[in-house]
């Protein structure tokens, strides 16, 4: 029998997700801070490097810490981060833009070793943590998938991981220059269409959630029509990426997850994607909505990292 596998997966984005792993599976009590009654709503956006690296080797404690005390079992540690991450650096970071060049792998590394745990540690995207999670949720780690998540900014995550930058969210879906809502400061992309920040700043006036009632309402008026304009640009931005990534990657499938996957109609984004895509060997693609599960993206954070670990 294989050696049993024991991982901390951690998840940083509006608050810090860990967990144990074992074997692919997660075990035992998920440590989310700030806890839900702490919450102020600034979560984790205003926190600097020091005090990220101090708040994930705490959770990373905890999560190790058994009934026998520290488990130095623990092989891995894999932490998910919005950006783009490579060799351990956060080099650019639209989501938490104060970790621009940190070396936090290197910075974690440290912490826990003086705090008596000496794992390898690995930083993956978050949406490419979320693939790999989907991925062995559905049991298919051999198989390729393709995943959007849409909250604050637009992820977009593929498994099994490839060498590249494959920042979807940032794709050029519009060559309007009034489209520059995008948390990147860049024109024209799909996250300045479709997160939630981006929709927060086009209406001041709504909170995405009665963009979109208003839009399916029976109501007439400037505001409906402004909305439901709103709602079919919102799909056609999606369609353009899926549709883009069917170009370049071929058919197959693709998962839609995130908080505000709820506002995803999924025949109009097929209907989209049918008018963007007309070439015959390209039409085998499937489109399927997922829940946006905290199990499900730290068991992607921990097969990321002991992945990578296998790699070295
Ligand atoms: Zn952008």
């Amino acid at each position: 029998m294989a050696k049993t596998t024991k991982t901390i997966g951690v998840v940083v984005n509006h608050h810090l997700s860990t967990g144990l792993v074992v074997d692919l599976k997660v075990q035992g009590e998920l440590f989310i801070y700030p806890p839900p009654a702490e919450d102020d709503d600034t979560g984790l956006v205003e926190i600097h490097t020091e005090g990220l690296i101090r708040t994930i080797s705490d959770q990373v404690i905890l999560a190790a810490t058994g009934p026998k005390g520290l488990d130095k079992e623990i092989a891995t540690v894999g932490v998910a981060l919005p950006g783009i991450i490579r060799h351990g650096v956060v080099e650019d970071s639209a989501n938490l833009p104060q970790l621009k060049g940190a070396r936090i792998a290197e910075l974690l590394t440290a912490e826990l070793r003086s705090r008596g745990l000496n794992p390898f540690v690995h930083i993956v995207n978050d949406a490419d943590g979320m693939a790999a999670g989907l991925a062995a949720t559905i049991g298919k780690l051999d198989s390729f998938i393709r995943v959007w998540t849409l909250g604050t900014g637009v992820g977009y995550g593929r498994y099994p991981f490839a060498e590249g930058v494959w920042e979807g969210g940032h794709h050029v879906v519009t060559l309007d220059d009034k489209e520059n809502y995008c948390g990147c400061g860049g024109r024209g992309h799909i996250e300045g269409i479709m997160g939630h920040r981006a929709m927060r700043l086009r209406f001041l006036d709504m909170e995405p959630e009665e963009v979109f009632a208003t839009a399916r309402s029976a109501a007439h008026g400037p505001d409906t029509q402004r909305c439901r304009d709103f709602v079919r640009l919102w799909h056609k931005a999606l369609a353009a990426g899926i549709s883009s990534q069917i170009h370049m990657g071929g058919p197959g499938k693709f998962l839609i997850t995130g908080f505000n996957a709820k506002y995803v109609d999924l025949a109009m984004l097929k209907d989209y994607i049918h008018q963007m895509i007309k070439m015959s060997p390209l039409q085998g693609y499937t489109l399927e909505i997922v829940e946006d599960k905290p199990e499900t993206r730290i068991l992607g954070s921990a097969v990321a990292a002991e992945a990578a670990a296998h790699a070295r």
